[in-house]
């Protein structure tokens, strides 16, 4: 039976955990993007941080067809050679000793959480289990991600939480000097906020965060699912801060699209997860691996994460100079190609009602809670569909602009 697939049947069909916009993609080259009515967009969402390489990238595809044609599952009963050249290049690109292969960044979380627990178990007993992290952060949607993230929109209404977590306001020194002590096992931190508003760590926070770790004995675990694989112009978050992590998560663009997410951590970090401790049926499927080496390849390019600066640049003087003109944002924010238009009081909470109308207008853009607009779009996008995606948003704002102020 063939069933007419209209985005009127998703709610028949569907849990109702999401609510996805009317038009129905089907169709991606680069920035591009087409819908079931032949409707082209300007992608400046990227899959919220996922195809830094655009859609459809040829490498990408001749990488994942060539490993269709070998050997797609194997589960960890076996090692697979993807995995292990992929693991190889991560471990030679970054800090970092030792590679898990998981599917998704709540799984890589996961995992580094479980790992900072039996480290601190391991090294300093049962009361050293406790997790730092910041109020507004997101790791994930998990029952432990959702637990440590701070966000009780989030990790209400599904029982107990899980317990031994410390929350502390984002880039507060002092806040974080009283909450981590001999208890901690991990200081987690995003180094750019993504989902709470895209915004950037200070350089002297993350410091910080460094020395107690060193001084208490914890694990300092960078989630880099978004930050991570050229997104802020250089491969990996931390290189832009200068603070080296025991533990880091990547996710979104390790994979371009495929599912694919890794937690890399220190040998001596890593040994706390021992044989049997943790696993993952799926996690490092040569496929996703076959994909994840090629996109690391293009992606550890100095002309590539140059390229990131140069369009950081160019987006941030056109959007400045769009939402002064309109009154539509106070401030642009961000690094790289992870960009925040903070919305003017005017636009207060309305940043749902501005990406609709984007939409619209033909380009795509993300919210970043209620009031930015965030962009993150691919690390190769062209100047031409920068400037054509410009242009359509900048008539998105023109049109909110003569909308009645709302009340
Ligand atoms: N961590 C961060 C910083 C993220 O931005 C996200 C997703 O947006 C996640 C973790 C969760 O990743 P996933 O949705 O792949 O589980």
């Amino acid at each position: 039976m063939n069933v007419a697939v209209s985005r009127d049947l998703y709610e028949h069909v569907m849990v109702p955990n999401y609510a996805p916009v009317s038009v129905v993609p089907v169709d991606g080259r680069g920035a591009r993007v087409w819908d079931q009515d032949g409707t082209e967009y300007i992608d400046f969402a990227g899959g919220i941080a996922v195809n830094a390489l655009g859609h459809c990238h040829p490498d990408l595809v001749e990488a994942l067809t060539l490993q269709a044609q070998r050997l797609w599952h194997t589960s960890n009963i076996f090692a697979n050679e993807p995995a292990m050249r992929l693991a190889h290049a991560l471990t030679q690109a970054s800090f970092a000793d030792r590679v898990f292969f998981a599917n998704s960044g709540a799984e890589a979380n996961e995992a580094a959480f479980k790992l900072a627990r039996r480290y601190g178990v391991r090294t300093g007993g049962e009361d050293k289990h406790e997790i730092v992290a910041n109020l507004n952060s997101f790791h994930g949607r998990s029952l432990f991600t959702v637990s440590v993230a701070g966000q009780p929109k989030y990790s209400e209404g599904f029982g107990p939480p899980i317990k031994g977590i410390r929350h502390v306001a984002f880039n507060d020194i002092q806040a974080l000097e009283a909450a981590v002590s001999s208890r901690t096992c991990a200081v987690v931190i995003e180094p750019v906020q993504g989902e709470s508003g895209v915004l950037p760590a200070s350089r002297a926070y993350l410091q910080r965060a460094r020395e107690l770790c060193d001084t208490h004995g914890a694990l300092l675990i960078f989630d880099e699912v978004q930050t991570g694989m050229g997104r802020l112009g250089t491969l990996f978050g931390y290189e832009h801060f200068d603070v080296v992590p025991d533990v880091m998560t990547l996710a979104k663009a390790i994979g371009c699209g495929f599912p694919l997410a890794a937690m890399l951590a220190t040998k001596e970090a890593a040994r706390h997860l021992e044989l049997g401790t943790h696993g993952s049926t799926f996690g490092g499927n040569p496929l996703a691996c076959a994909v994840g080496e090629t996109a690391l390849k293009l992606i550890d390019r100095p002309e590539l994460l140059r390229g990131v600066q140069i369009r950081h640049t160019h987006f941030v003087s056109a959007l400045t100079v769009i939402g002064k003109r309109y009154d539509l944002f106070k401030e642009v924010r961000g690094i790289g190609l992870l960009l925040g238009c903070v919305l003017t009081d005017r636009w207060k909470g309305e940043a749902k009602h501005v990406i609709d109308c984007c939409l619209e207008h033909g380009v795509m853009v993300l919210q970043a809670g209620p009031d930015v607009i965030r962009l993150a779009p691919s690390l190769v996008i062209e100047t031409e569909e920068i400037d054509e995606g410009l242009a359509r948003l900048a008539k998105a704002v023109k049109q909110l602009s003569r909308e009645p102020v709302a009340m």
